[in-house]
């Protein structure tokens, strides 16, 4: 067990919180431990001819409640221990926003660029056909999602290959984060980038907190740093920037940028999509390396890519006072601690990154009803729901005709109450947090962990034990 180290970082941040509560050590060991753990390998027929040996994994953290539910990743960091630690983690973030589903994770172990279109449908496809075969998919069982390297195409594939092979009425519902004309939900591609920012925008207004921290209440004006530019961090600088933020670094696998006077996100996407790199944009000053921004000065610093990435190497010289985790185990515990230190406020993984399983359980939920979300009967007039729409996407400014503003008004209207569900979701149960918090006189995280403990040790007490 001594390669599990993500894993056991996980654990290491349930025990400090598990000593609030009243659980007996035996029913915290039995949250804590993986239920299944299913190592896949497969060969991949490569476009040339030449076989391949592929390596997948998924994991089903926790079956207090079903089904279960967590990502899929597509990277070349994928191995057993970070699945494990990602599953856990999931059981946890939908405990903390109360989504009644158990952690799962999966993950296959690739670089996604070395493969062409048509490999990456090979690969998906039979790691689908595996996790069919083993019980690893359905939607009572097991449901994926995007996750690192992976969006809506990868998980129509799954939805298609689950659908040919098992007869299922509910077969939409088997995984979530999938086209809108498969049975996807309007909102879900930006549901955690935006929850992201919900949850950020609630901790900026707890007036005693700000006060702690030397800063003004509210998110007007303060500057961030990002790092990742995949679907979570641009649609989190988005949002951030849209509600009054200003973006004064970035961080990405090419290099970092800073400028003190602001970063426009839209230029810098055109930017590195016409040159490769985000490095040489505009007025900004490239740094040392690819990590350096985020010890650069800010009032809030997003990692928003991989785990690991705040660790007690720089930790003591990140300059930020709120350390927003938009991505999963960015910080370590050792730099956890050191944070906390320096009197950072840390709002965990756990918590605000649940935007996006908050929104594919409203995704699930449409599946299963077979209705349509949203049904508009009010017809709209143009201009209330344009401006619903330019968030949805940026549509050209053109009249449209009634057939098609009542089929936008139905598509408005989704996304409506998506984003509302999202909104409170994050509002309440960042609140929920602070409570506790404030309570036990506890960090976030561990709040984070302690709400979590809390919900599942109930269900696994009251349900006892099979046979
Ligand atoms: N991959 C996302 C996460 O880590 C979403 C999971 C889901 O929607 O099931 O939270």
């Amino acid at each position: 067990m001594s390669d599990y180290k993500f894993f056991k970082q996980v654990n290491e941040a349930f025990d400090i919180a598990a000593q609030y509560s009243d659980y007996e050590q035996g029913l915290l060991d039995q949250i804590k431990v993986c239920n299944n753990v299913y190592h896949i390998t497969f060969p991949l027929e490569r476009d040339d001819g030449s076989i391949k040996v592929i390596h997948g994994y998924r994991v089903e953290h926790s079956h207090h409640k079903l089904p279960t539910k967590g990502g899929i990743r597509f990277s070349t960091a994928v191995n057993e221990d970070e699945t494990m630690a990602l599953a856990a983690l999931m059981t946890y973030k939908c405990a903390v926003v109360d989504v009644p589903f158990g952690g799962a994770k999966g993950g296959i172990k690739i670089d996604k660029s070395e493969f062409s279109d048509d490999e990456i449908e090979r690969i998906t496809r039979r790691y689908t056909y595996e996790l069919i075969k083993k019980d690893f998919l359905g939607p009572g069982s097991d449901v994926p999602a995007p996750d690192y390297g992976t969006g809506a195409r990868e998980m129509g594939w799954v939805f298609d290959t689950y659908r040919q092979l098992v007869s299922d009425l509910n077969a939409e519902a088997c995984v979530t984060g999938k086209p809108i004309p498969q049975g996807g939900v309007r909102g879900r591609t930006e549901a955690t980038g935006r929850g992201v920012y919900f949850g950020v925008r609630e901790s900026c207004r707890q007036t005693e907190d700000m006060k702690d921290l030397d800063l003004e209440p509210g998110l007007e004006g303060k500057t961030f740093v990002i790092q990742g530019l995949g679907n979570v961090g641009y649609h989190a600088a988005k949002y951030m920037t849209e509600g009054g933020a200003k973006m004064v670094g970035v961080a990405e696998v090419e290099g970092s940028i800073y400028d003190s006077d602001g970063i426009d996100l839209e230029d810098l996407i055109n930017y590195r999509e016409e040159t490769g790199s985000i490095v040489g944009f505009g007025n900004t000053k490239e740094l040392e390396s690819n990590t350096a921004v985020l010890k650069e000065e800010c009032d809030i610093l997003i990692p928003a890519a991989l785990e690991n990435q705040l660790h007690e190497e720089n930790a003591p010289d990140i300059q930020a006072k709120i350390i927003a985790e938009a991505a999963n185990g960015p910080t370590t515990a050792k730099a956890h601690q050191i944070l906390k230190e320096k009197g950072a406020l840390i709002i965990p993984d756990n918590y605000l990154n649940a935007g996006g399983v908050t929104v594919s359980y409203f995704e699930w939920l449409k599946n299963l009803s077979h209705v349509r979300f949203g049904r508009m009967e009010k017809r709209f007039e143009e201009n209330s729901y344009r401006k619903i729409l330019n968030v949805i996407e940026n549509t050209s400014d053109r009249s449209f005709t009634e057939l098609e503003m009542n089929e936008l008004a139905q598509g408005a209207g989704e996304y409506d109450l998506v984003d509302s569900g999202l909104e409170e979701t994050m509002v309440n149960a960042y609140n929920e947090l602070n409570e506790l918090r404030k309570k036990h006189q506890i960090d976030l995280r561990t709040a984070a962990f302690l709400s979590a403990i809390n919900k599942v040790g109930v269900i696994y007490e009251q349900m006892g034990i099979f046979p």
